[in-house]
């Protein structure tokens, strides 16, 4: 789930493996650790909190002199975040970091207790220690394969043993890469951890075990070596600064029209190039978090303008329930990283049903862009803040434009300018960002409060699951989507004076509807922020958006609400970029 980072050579060790987890950081984590090894012996320490503690307690300690070490940022799934259950974990000769989430680790732990194992933390990570130092006869190729025989889960292990001078990775499910230095190697979970150090890398797959030594480097899979390409990563270590914003979050929303620009202008001088989804009769969309609601947003275009029947659905739903499709079916898989354990299960599941699998992502090697049967790239670049900005807004784009090309293949869309609105959106969408002093007195109303409401109805629905959920996770207010229609229903009952409620109001055909329920909370004493591409010019605040067709109008309003969501944080003082308890791409269940 969070970082790891390996390296073997003459560099300062310290040094490369601190960077390395610095920018890892991003990802989100609860804890920290490094080892070191040498002939002799291998140093462990590990610190709660930020790689700055981390940092603080290895210039205290006196450290052993070594060319190769390991270390890890934890995001906990096993056990609280503290220093026992921090990484690595020794057991017997064996130390390890590892990423991911063991299953069986339970059955495995009762099976080495009585076997006389001794057990220090409560992860399942230290079981997976323990069970390769029991398979472990001066032969760690032969014992990792057979431990990986026993585990059922996830994980990405870089692993250290006492009597040999090499670091071992092996990965199922979790990310890894070998990072191919001019005479030194790497192991990482991100080439983001290495990218000041090397852009040649390579990345390992399932079940594939490497083995890095002062000679080079040898991988192998069930016993026979495997010629891996060398690949070049083009992520510039630029991408990681700040470039003057005081947060990646705000350097990533003021990005989002030339990555816009970039996603969109190739489709926009040639359609023919974007996949057309309109032969399939019904799209399956499955994705997680900010990107599912990138996904309802292209349900509503997909059924409203291209007729398609559309069911949308959250990944860690879809993958354990009944789907029913027919060879007409399609599923859309859409996910940032294309690293998303859920999503990963959910494509895989559909592959096994042979049903068409087409994904939406933003890095190109990953696991769903490698494994899925058609891709269509969004151009974000790499999204370092935990909170997805410009990533999700792309996601909504391509959609969106999948939706138009099916329209009009479908022969239901008649109006040949809309690829004209894809062109100039990304202009108007810098234009709607530059007014952030507007959004700024919003959120100066809003940040002491503790609860908010954004509602609104069909898109703008889908608008509001995305402006909730961003103020939620990087501001800490409770906040809730619903339904505008539905507020009545029950929790209509929560309004209470003062209580802001963001009404959402582009969609022509149910405006009058929503304005009425806004009227009800209204009159029952809530204070109301409007979003709208139409003047109202009756409410608490208002923000105006430019009038655009169906198919940009999210992309648009959006933004304001990540605007605002970044404002509040700001003013509570919240850790923006790294929220508690968040960590950037879920490649656990
Ligand atoms: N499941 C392991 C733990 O809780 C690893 C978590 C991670 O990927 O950071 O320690």
């Amino acid at each position: 789930m969070c970082g790891i980072v390996g390296y073997k050579g003459k560099r300062q060790v310290k040094n490369i493996l601190l960077e390395g987890l610095k920018a890892l950081e991003y990802r989100g984590y609860d804890s920290s650790g490094i080892a070191f090894k040498n002939d002799k012996e291998i140093q462990v320490i590990k610190s709660v909190g930020k790689i700055s503690n981390l940092e603080e307690k290895l210039e205290k300690e006196k450290l052993i002199k070594c060319d190769m070490g390991i270390a890890h940022t934890r995001w906990a799934t096993h056990g609280g975040p503290n220093e026992v259950n921090a990484h690595p974990h020794t057991s017997g000769k064996v130390t390890l970091v590892h990423n991911g989430i063991i299953e069986n680790a339970h059955e495995l732990k009762e099976r080495l207790i009585e076997d006389g194992v001794e057990f220090k933390s409560e992860t399942d990570t230290e079981v997976a220690c323990a069970l390769i130092n029991s398979y472990y006869d001066n032969d760690m190729v032969k014992a990792i394969n057979k431990a990986c025989k026993d585990i059922v889960g996830s994980y990405a292990f870089a692993i250290m043993v006492e009597g040999d001078d090499k670091i071992y990775g092996v990965r199922k499910d979790s990310p890894l890469i070998l990072g191919v230095g001019e005479d030194d190697l790497f192991l990482a979970s991100d080439i983001a951890a290495i990218i000041d150090y090397t852009d040649k890398y390579i990345l390992l797959d399932e079940l594939e075990i490497v083995e890095i030594s002062s000679d080079g480097y040898a991988i192998t899979k069930n016993g026979r070596s495997v010629d891996k390409k060398v690949l070049t990563a083009d992520l510039s270590s630029e991408a990681r600064d700040k470039c003057g914003y005081d947060h990646f979050m705000l350097k990533e929303i003021m990005e989002e029209p030339v990555v816009l620009k970039k996603t969109l202008d190739p489709y926009i001088e040639d359609l023919d190039k974007l996949i057309d989804v309109s032969k399939y009769e019904e799209i399956h969309i499955v994705a997680c978090g900010s990107a599912y609601y990138a996904g309802m947003i292209g349900k509503s275009l997909l059924e409203e303008k291209a007729g398609i029947r559309v069911v949308c659905d959250v990944a860690s739903e879809y993958r354990y329930k009944k789907i029913i499709y027919d060879r007409k079916t399609l599923v859309i898989l859409i996910s940032q990283s294309g690293e998303t354990a859920d999503t990963i299960a959910a494509m895989r599941k559909a592959k096994e049903e042979k049903i068409d699998t087409l994904a939406i992502v933003n890095v190109k090697g990953s696991t769903i862009a490698r494994e899925s049967d058609m891709q269509v790239f969004i151009e974000a670049g790499p999204e370092i803040a935990v909170a997805t900005t410009k990533a999700y807004i792309l996601q909504v784009a391509i959609i969106s434009l999948m939706a138009y090309k099916a329209a009009i293949k479908k022969g239901l869309e008649k109006d040949k300018n809309i690829l004209k609105d894809f062109d100039i959106l990304p202009r108007m969408l810098k234009e709607v960002l530059d007014r952030r002093e507007e959004y700024l007195e919003i959120a100066n109303e809003i940040y002491n409060k503790e609860d908010i409401f954004f509602i609104g109805r069909k898109i703008d629905y889908s608008i509001c699951m995305e402006g909730s959920l961003k103020l939620k996770e990087v501001s800490y207010i409770h906040s809730e989507a619903y339904q505008a229609g539905e507020l009545k229903h029950g929790t209509i009952s929560l309004i209470e004076d003062d209580m802001p409620v963001f009404g959402i109001l582009t969609d022509k055909d149910v405006r009058e509807k929503t304005i009425s329920n806004i009227e009800e909370v209204k009159s029952r004493g809530a204070k109301i922020i409007v979003i709208t591409n139409e003047a109202c010019n009756k409410y608490d605040l208002e923000v105006v958006v430019p009038k655009i067709s169906d198919y940009c109008q999210a992309v648009l309003v959006v933004p304001v609400l990540q605007l605002i969501a970044y404002e509040v944080a700001k003013t509570r003082g919240c850790d923006i970029d790294k929220p508690k308890n968040l960590a950037k791409s879920v490649t656990v269940e």
